[in-house]
């Protein structure tokens, strides 16, 4: 069984993204990412601190707007308005999900597609369905897909099931998938909550991915002999007598499914630690494409 180490692999790609950003600033142009957090969810703010983080390593500019809760749609569209305008910066991201007074869908749609580093805008979803490499894919299935890459796991002509149909991860994903080309030309089912019988699709697939958010679902019943697993979910379990009272945990439950797979992914430190590296690498992106450079 082959352990799909995100760490690694996502350091490799923040190698990468270093490369990317001397050449960029010898150019002329620094990649500079604002992210925009409305409220004090703690999970949210820890998100946002390792995002913040991770752009000051890489020597990117960046920006942070801590809202209070009480912002409203008018103000908060403004400030996305004003980070459209502003020429250092090429990705907004508004951290999910923001107060229930905010209607989340109208604030992505007032990003500047240009800028829409997290891929949710309608034209980026829109290029991604049409194939078209402009556009910006969500950055967790874009990791997920970079991992089964760094893995060597083909996809070409594979069965691959997706658990899980959200905006952010399910749908993204199976279109990646399918697309065509390198990482892509799979056979994608798509399955959810109100799949028939999802023991018997999910042994169908030579390459599973789990995004439920449902802790430790997948079991080995789930999974074909040699599979390949990647476990998109992390969850919050109880977990009195530790330090913090929890642990994370995936959508699988790895200790019985890991020893029926050809490799899998950890949590954490799998699919976790890319979506910030694919973060970082779109921004890069959007840069150059911002700057029409080459
Ligand atoms: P979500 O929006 O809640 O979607 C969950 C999906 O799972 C839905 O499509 C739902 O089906 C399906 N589902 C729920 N219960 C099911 C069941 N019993 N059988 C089959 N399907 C079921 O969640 P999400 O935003 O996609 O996130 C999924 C997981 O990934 C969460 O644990 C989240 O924390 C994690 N995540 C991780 C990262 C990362 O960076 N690693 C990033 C994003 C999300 P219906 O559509 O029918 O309701």
């Amino acid at each position: 069984m082959q352990l799909i180490s995100g760490t690694a692999i996502a350091a490799q790609v923040i190698d990468e993204c270093k490369r990317h950003i001397a050449s960029l600033i010898a150019q002329g142009a620094r990649p500079g990412l604002a992210v925009v957090l409305v409220g004090d969810d703690p999970a949210s703010r820890s998100y946002v601190r390792s995002k913040e983080r991770t752009c000051r390593e890489l020597g990117m500019h960046s920006i942070k707007h801590e809202l209070p809760a009480a912002t409203t749609q008018d103000e908060l569209l403004a400030v996305v308005r004003a980070l459209n305008a502003d020429p250092s910066i090429h990705g907004i991201l508004v951290q999910s999900p923001p107060p229930s007074h905010i209607d989340e869908a109208a604030v992505v749609r007032a990003i500047d597609p240009a800028k829409d580093v997290d891929g949710f805008h309608p034209v980026n979803v829109a290029k991604l369905a049409l194939e078209d490499p402009s556009g910006f894919v969500p950055c967790t299935p874009l990791g997920c897909q970079r991992l089964l890459l760094a893995a060597e796991v083909e996809t070409a002509g594979a069965e691959v099931v997706v658990v899980g149909r959200s905006m952010i991860v399910g749908k993204p994903m199976a279109l990646l998938l399918m697309a065509r080309g390198k990482g892509g030309d799979a056979t994608v089912t798509v399955a959810h909550s109100r799949t028939r019988d999802l023991v018997q699709v999910c042994q169908r697939a030579d390459i599973l991915i789990a995004a439920i958010g449902r802790a430790e679902f997948i079991r080995a019943e789930h999974v074909k002999e040699g599979a390949v697993v990647i476990d998109v979910g992390i969850n919050r379990v109880d977990a009195p007598g530790t330090e913090k009272g929890y642990k994370l945990t995936g959508d699988v439950l790895f200790e019985e499914v890991a020893p029926k797979c050809r490799a899998i992914t950890p949590v954490p430190g799998g699919v976790g630690p890319m979506t910030i590296a694919m973060l970082m690498q779109n921004t890069i992106k959007a840069c150059h494409q911002i700057n029409r450079l080459t």
